[in-house]
């Protein structure tokens, strides 16, 4: 730290890795099954490192992992022999030329942010708040059939996890079926349903109202219609307010969507995703979503350790965010699948964390 250089970026670099999914992770819109994501590791004068890593999701945000790596390529070399000592407003400067791919941003934030508190030896959270929030994660039952979804609601069930997600969206009676299958594994488990657009707003009350005569009405209810369909989310919002949240996922892209949720009383979560909006506009989100009331979850696209536990020390940092979906490491094998600070229960404990962010991509170390 004394020296003036220490902040200066000496190399960069951007790299793909595969690494493969214990089951295909299907929801109503598609499906992964291999995580295929794009790194970046930033080297400080110091020798100090920082990771970011990129999850694309094509069926979900349209990026692609070409046209993530090029840009992340851009970005290294425009990063090399520059100052990141004042890291926000380095940030900003990139912010244009990765429109349209924010999980590339998200991840040239990641690196900047992983370096400078690892050089200033502060774990990631303490940029966000003065002590870390516990978290407990969800587990995701993802759409298959009747039989696959008590089995490993049974199965995460006896790992310790306590709040299911169910996605559906593709059927609905074969969907009621399932969430009520997987509610009755336990009495004592949640139950989140996450339709991503798969239905309309009639739909949804006719999908909410068959659980209910079967005496299930799950937490919260996300993206039950098309994103752009803010008439229809409004709509299922005030029809089951008091009863069930309704939360935005794919709706809620960056500050300005959040502010027209607001503004048209459309929903009363918000799912606040890095890759959706980098990390910077993240924290903007989650500040708007709790100042005009509304509860937050944490949630990650096919993220590997690094960024999931960047967006756990995010959410462990602001607190104040009720749902937590950052379980797919649980869904991979390998050395991407293992979070330092993440038991297999779900749970994050991030009070005693090191520098950074904690982790180490493969191929890195
Ligand atoms: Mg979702």
């Amino acid at each position: 730290m004394s020296d003036p250089l220490w902040a200066v970026v000496r190399r960069a670099r951007v790299s793909v890795v595969e690494a493969p999914l214990v089951t295909p992770f299907r929801i109503a819109t598609g499906q992964h099954t291999t995580l295929e994501n794009v790194f970046l590791m930033i080297e400080l004068a110091n020798g100090i490192r920082g990771f970011g890593e990129a999850a694309v999701a094509p069926h979900i945000t349209g990026e692609s992992v070409p046209r993530t790596r090029d840009n992340l390529k851009k970005a290294a070399r425009a990063c090399e022999g520059e100052d990141i000592s004042d890291p926000v407003s380095f940030l900003r400067t990139f912010r244009a030329a990765f429109t349209g791919n924010h999980a590339g941003l998200a991840a040239l934030e990641m690196a900047v942010f992983d370096a400078w508190t690892r050089a200033r030896g502060i774990p990631l959270w303490k940029l966000f708040g003065i002590r870390p929030a516990p978290l407990s994660s969800d587990i995701t039952i993802v759409i298959g059939t009747l039989d696959e979804a008590r089995t490993a609601a049974t199965a995460f069930f006896r790992q310790g996890f306590r709040v299911f997600k169910v996605k559906v969206g593709r059927d609905m009676d074969l969907d009621v079926r399932r969430v009520l299958a997987v509610s009755r594994v336990s009495p004592r488990a949640g139950i989140i349903v996450d339709v991503n657009q798969g239905y309309d707003a009639a739909g949804t009350l006719e999908f909410l109202k068959a659980l209910k005569a079967r005496g299930v009405l799950p937490l919260l209810l996300e993206q039950p219609v098309p994103r752009d369909d803010w008439d229809g989310l409004a709509r299922v919002t005030r029809a089951v307010r008091g009863r069930v949240l309704v939360c935005a996922d794919e709706s809620v892209k960056s500050l300005e969507d959040v502010r027209r949720a607001i503004r048209l009383k459309a929903v009363s979560a918000v799912n606040v995703k890095l890759m959706k909006s980098g990390i910077i506009e993240a924290e903007a989100i989650a500040r708007a979503a709790r100042a005009a009331g509304l509860e937050l979850m944490i949630g990650a696209m096919m993220e590997s350790s690094l960024a999931i536990t960047a967006a756990a020390h995010l959410a462990a940092g602001l607190g104040g965010f009720r749902f937590v979906d950052l379980d797919t490491t649980f869904f991979l094998k390998g050395p991407s699948a293992r979070a330092p600070y993440l038991d297999g229960k779900g749970n994050f404990g991030l009070a005693d964390a090191g520098p950074g962010i904690g982790v180490v991509p493969p191929g890195f170390a």
